[in-house]
């Protein structure tokens, strides 16, 4: 039997129905929360997922929302706080690349990957932040990746990105932190999603050669540090920026 609303915590995900949004999505309601999620497009992806999440005893909510869009994100937002109630962790997982050489980049694609990316991150904490701070609890896990620690060649609009989310996640935490809520970064290496498998295989290969652990990730391994991360065991971790690489680092 499910807990009653009262008791049970609400998270909130964006970019929930594909990759590493959507494994978040399950293992937090899994975990027992109460989920609501947003997508650009996906409806039927999405329509999937909510009979997921059903199917684990858990309410859901979701809604087609794009997370460049401010007006788009508050009307997610407060969907979700009129059907689940006051949410008590947020994952930005909404990404989008849009790869070339700075030589060959479109600025449409430099803008878009800055608006949805980071643009998005923003929109998404601005929108939660003043109720986190009213409750003086929450928790804020934000999706970058190495190429936002390290940088990667053709990915200069994604790299900016990413490290935009970590100085922005670093500010938040000093911000917040006396209100009792914890902001910190995951950043992911090479997972296995769409993402990737839209880079041709030479690429792949390259990257798993420069891997310690020899393979790519999966969205079972992110999603178990981020459902460590939103919740209380790890009450003493904000600021942090936890790369989930294989090792690619070192
Ligand atoms: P993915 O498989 O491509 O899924 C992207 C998700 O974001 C989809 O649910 C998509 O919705 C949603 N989305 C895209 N643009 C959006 C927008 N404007 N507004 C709202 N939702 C939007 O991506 P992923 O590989 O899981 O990546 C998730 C996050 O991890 C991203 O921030 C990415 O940069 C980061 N990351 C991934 C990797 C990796 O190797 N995969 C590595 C490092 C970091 P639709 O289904 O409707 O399109």
């Amino acid at each position: 039997m499910s807990d009653s609303p009262e008791t049970t915590k609400v998270a909130l995900v964006s970019g929930g129905t594909r990759g590493i949004g959507r494994g978040v999505v399950l293992r937090l309601a899994a975990d027992g929360y109460d989920v609501s999620f947003c997508y650009a497009s996906n409806a039927d992806a999405a329509a999937e997922l909510e009979k997921e999440v059903l199917a684990l005893g858990r309410r859901v909510f979701s809604q087609q929302a794009d997370v460049s869009d401010m007006a788009a994100v508050r009307s997610w937002v407060s969907g979700t706080e009129e059907a689940l109630g006051p949410i008590d962790a947020a994952v930005t997982s909404a990404g989008i690349t849009r790869d070339n050489p700075l030589l060959l980049m479109k600025d449409e694609d430099w803008q878009r990957v800055i608006q949805v990316n980071l643009d998005g991150v923003y929109n998404v904490c601005r929108t939660v932040i003043y109720e986190m701070m009213k409750r003086k609890s929450g928790s804020i896990v934000n999706l970058s990746s190495v190429a936002g620690v390290y940088g990667n060649a053709t990915q200069t609009n994604y790299s900016a990105s990413k490290a935009g989310i970590i100085g922005f996640t670093k500010s938040l935490a000093k911000e917040v932190g006396r209100y009792g809520i914890r902001a910190n970064v995951v950043a992911p290496g090479f997972i296995d999603t769409d993402m990737t498998s839209a880079l041709n295989e030479k690429v792949i290969e390259q990257a798993k050669n420069q891997i310690p652990l020899r393979r790519v990730g999966t969205v079972d391994e992110v999603a178990d540090l981020v459902s460590y991360l939103v919740a209380d065991r790890a009450s003493y971790i904000t600021g942090a920026v936890l790369q989930i690489d294989g090792g690619i680092h070192l």
